[in-house]
């Protein structure tokens, strides 16, 4: 097994990074990071009190004046500068992330999607138009667009610096300061992160980056009179908890990216291989941690035996074990209470479907769990219904387009879908009927209790933007 010495454990940042500053918490407080892989204690993290972050969102207000006079070049000058610094800490990066949420090394892209985005955005800031017109006689109106002031973001463990990139790169490109709130399972990239933003130059305040619980930190955020933005990204349960805290609190606008439950539907005419292949990929990368995961897969009962069979052979040949290691791809869960969630789900489904993949335990300390298929489920299954975020999959059958659209919907979330056929009319049709789907350059986001508003490259800059309109009086006009 790969040791978590090879980062050099004593050099990892674990402190608050508030106004330019690595410091301590307030209250010396900290909490353990505990390898998934070995259950090994090996990392002590400090956690921010309420204080710290009062500190961080009044550091972020002080330097929003400065920071919002600048123009988007001058900022971006900024964003090019840690996009290669991310790049050249990939290495450390993957290795803080297998460590912490025990993500295989050999697949992490993290660092290659933060930078990228970083880029973009350096290049955007002139999106920040709006619109002006001589339709009032006498006058001559327009609409500006502002930075709202400070803008936090929450963020959840899975792949944390894309969100943190994701929230903040077009967050501060539109004139906010931000403080960006880790999370407790894996917050060692984002404090690697603040390394790089200090070297990177950063005036003091613009970027705080903060570690601890929600409960905590997360909360004072939320519930916080000068956080005009909050973009989060994590389970409906916090989601709501957010959503209520802005609108106790000062009316704050929220960003919420939430959980799904996302279908595959497979039609007799598709690639089999091929949707083998990425049906597999989606729920098994990353331990099948991942929101947008299709977990429910829908396939026409003319090629069910082919697919399931295919389907099994593929997800068993994946390589288990330490995700320090290169060339493995199926690391642990990210921590105890993932792993009994994940169990406990697989002992539902044991009641409720027929297993055909997945029996066996493996001989792993740490908490390892086998990709597992259950065939056959009740639509009604508390393992069809729910979000199980582990690598554990329904397959059942169809016949009816129709019938199994309705099947794919009934469903509170509404995140990510995919159909596989190769007759361009039916991907449309059930395009235009089922739930979103994911590209860089395309807005991301849930319908129905999947969330609240549209990310990605080409959207997310309106988040954190507000629109004002003035109205110019002009003499003898
Ligand atoms: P989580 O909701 O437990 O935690 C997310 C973040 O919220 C963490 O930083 C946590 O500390 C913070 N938090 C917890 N309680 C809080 C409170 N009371 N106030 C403020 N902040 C609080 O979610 P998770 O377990 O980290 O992530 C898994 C969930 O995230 C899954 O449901 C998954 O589907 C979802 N997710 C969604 C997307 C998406 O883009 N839609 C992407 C990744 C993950």
């Amino acid at each position: 097994m790969a040791s978590i010495e090879s980062t050099k454990i004593q050099e990892i940042e674990t402190r608050l990074f508030i106004n330019g500053k690595f410091v301590e918490s307030s209250d010396k407080h900290t909490f353990d990071l505990t390898s998934p892989t070995t259950k090994e204690k090996f990392a002590k993290v400090y956690e921010a009190s309420e204080d710290d972050t009062n500190a961080a969102v009044a550091a972020a207000k002080a330097a929003f004046p400065a920071w919002s006079a600048l123009s988007p070049p001058q900022r971006g000058a900024y964003f090019r500068k840690l996009a290669a610094l991310i790049l050249e800490s990939h290495e450390e990066l993957a290795q803080l992330e297998a460590m912490s949420m025990g993500r295989p090394v050999s697949g992490y892209f993290d660092s290659y999607a933060a930078a990228t985005t970083f880029d973009f955005f350096a290049e955007n800031g002139y999106q920040a138009l709006r619109t002006t017109s001589l339709n009032t006689p006498g006058y001559v109106n327009m609409t500006v667009r502002q930075p709202f002031g400070v803008v936090a973001a929450i963020i959840p463990w899975n792949v944390p610096i894309l969100f943190l990139a994701g929230k903040c790169a077009p967050a501060l490109i539109a004139g906010n300061t931000v403080v960006i709130k880790s999370i407790e399972k894996a917050p060692l990239t984002s404090a690697k992160i603040a390394t790089l933003v200090e070297e990177a130059g950063f005036a003091p305040g613009v970027i705080n980056i903060i570690s601890g619980h929600g409960q905590i930190s997360g909360n004072v955020l939320s519930h916080h009179m000068y956080v005009r933005v909050l973009s989060f990204t994590g389970s409906g349960r916090t989601g709501r908890l957010i959503q209520t805290a802005a609108a106790e609190s000062n009316m704050k606008n929220v960003v919420l990216e939430l959980g799904g439950k996302s279908p595959a539907i497979i039609f007799p005419d598709a690639d089999i291989e091929k949707a083998v292949e990425e049906t597999k990929h989606s729920i098994q990368w990353n331990s099948g941690q991942v929101c947008m995961a299709n977990s429910r897969i829908y396939v026409h009962e003319s090629i069910a035996p082919t697919f399931i069979e295919l389907f099994n052979k593929r997800f068993a040949t994946v390589t288990i074990g330490d995700p320090l290691l290169p060339d493995l791809d199926h690391g642990p869960l990210a921590d105890e209470a993932q792993f009994k969630q994940v169990q406990a789900y697989i002992e539902s489904g044991k009641k409720s479907g027929k297993m055909s993949l997945g029996a066996e335990t493996i001989d792993h300390k740490g908490f390892f769990i086998q990709p597992m298929v259950f065939l056959d489920t009740p639509e009604d299954a508390q393992v069809t219904k729910e979000e199980i975020f582990g690598p554990v999959v329904n397959i059942n059958t169809f016949l009816d387009e129709d019938d199994v659209v309705a099947k794919a919907n009934n469903t509170e979330f509404g995140l990510c879908a995919a159909v596989y056929t190769k007759d361009i009319h039916r991907a449309l049709r059930i395009a235009k009927k089922l739930d979103p789907t994911l590209a860089h350059d395309m807005p991301f986001g849930g319908y129905k209790s999947s969330g609240l508003g549209r990310e990605g490259w080409s959207v997310s800059i309106n988040n954190f933007l507000e629109t004002k309109t003035i109205l110019v009086k002009v003499d003898n006009a």
